[in-house]
């Protein structure tokens, strides 16, 4: 690409960044819609977040990304903020507005987005969720707001699952979240199939051989299981879901569409299907999917 004069910068901040997938996202973007825009990713030190978003503000930077471990520390940094990001409670998304910068949640629309082109639906669903982390509370206001029939989570920590689960049915005004130990997947009626979404961090690269429930019990129960987690393409919950009968899909689709919709968000410009593809078909062979 030329950069010159015009060159508009967008860019990831969090710690670590050296992994990350999005410059693989929003330089394949810009460069096929002809956009002067280059996207970069900035490690940023604990101590270092406010200086680094006012310092990215006074260079002008027309958006960023906001990764782990600043999702929800983000937030007394903004001007303003997205409702839907309020409510999530994590900012991954920032945007150049007068003043300062607005931020937003593309994490959950992202989701949802992918699940949609699977044709997986949350509407009158029954879902588990596993975890009661960051991700897991986004996936279950996300449900919540879909409309989803249950939902029940599943966590190591009954007393985080309790306080997500407290939380949603507050916001929701009735009683639809309910909260369970790992161990207690043995109580959901049997012959009874869900939609499970994992969304803990038991799986991840390079622990791949470990699924946060391994009994295969579990697993007959599932009709459909997503998991947030994209490197490896296929992780033992997915492996498990399959052998049972269940489809599955990883979070690499989710990733791509976080992307997309900030990209959207910094430029205005739609992406088309043809152009989603082609950046997802990067990041595949980034990852070294064919
Ligand atoms: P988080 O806030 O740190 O939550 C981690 C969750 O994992 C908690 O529920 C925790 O349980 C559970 N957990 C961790 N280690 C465990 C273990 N050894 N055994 C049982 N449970 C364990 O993390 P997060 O931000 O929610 O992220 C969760 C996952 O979502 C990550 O894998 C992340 O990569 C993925 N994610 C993907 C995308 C995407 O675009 N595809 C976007 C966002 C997140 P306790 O409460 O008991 O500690």
């Amino acid at each position: 690409m030329n950069i010159n004069g015009y060159t508009r910068t967008c860019g990831l901040i969090g710690n670590p960044v050296e992994h990350t997938m999005s410059p693989a996202i929003h330089n394949t973007l810009a460069q096929a819609m002809g956009e002067n825009l280059v996207y970069v990713p900035f490690r940023v030190q604990k101590d270092g977040l406010l200086a680094a978003i006012e310092g990215a503000y006074a260079l002008n930077l027309q958006g960023l990304n906001i990764t782990v471990p600043y999702k929800s520390q983000v937030i007394p940094c903004l001007k303003e903020i997205d409702p839907l990001a309020r409510l999530i409670g994590a900012v991954n998304t920032l945007v150049y507005t007068e003043g300062g910068y607005k931020g937003y949640n593309t994490d959950m629309p992202g989701l949802y987005r992918a699940m949609c082109e699977d044709g997986v639906g949350m509407e009158g669903e029954n879902i588990l969720i596993l975890g009661a982390g960051g991700a897991a509370r986004a996936v279950a206001i996300l449900a919540a707001k879909k409309g989803a029939g249950q939902i029940i989570l599943f966590n190591r920590t009954l007393e985080k699952a309790n306080k997500v689960a407290e939380e949603v049915n507050a916001m929701e005004g009735k009683a639809l979240v309910r909260a369970l130990t790992l161990e207690d997947y043995g109580t959901l009626p049997k012959g009874e199939k869900y939609l499970a979404i994992q969304a803990t961090n038991v799986g991840m690269f390079p622990d791949v051989e470990k699924a946060v429930i391994e009994e295969e019990e579990f697993y007959k129960r599932v009709h459909t299981g997503y998991d947030l987690i994209f490197n490896p393409a296929e992780t033992l919950f997915m492996k498990r879901v399959r052998e049972n009968g269940g489809k599955a899909f990883g979070g690499l689709k989710m990733l791509l569409y976080q992307g997309i919709i900030a990209y959207e968000l910094w430029t205005g410009r739609q992406v088309d299907e043809i152009l989603a593809q082609k950046a997802y078909s990067k990041m595949k062979k980034a990852m070294g999917i064919r």
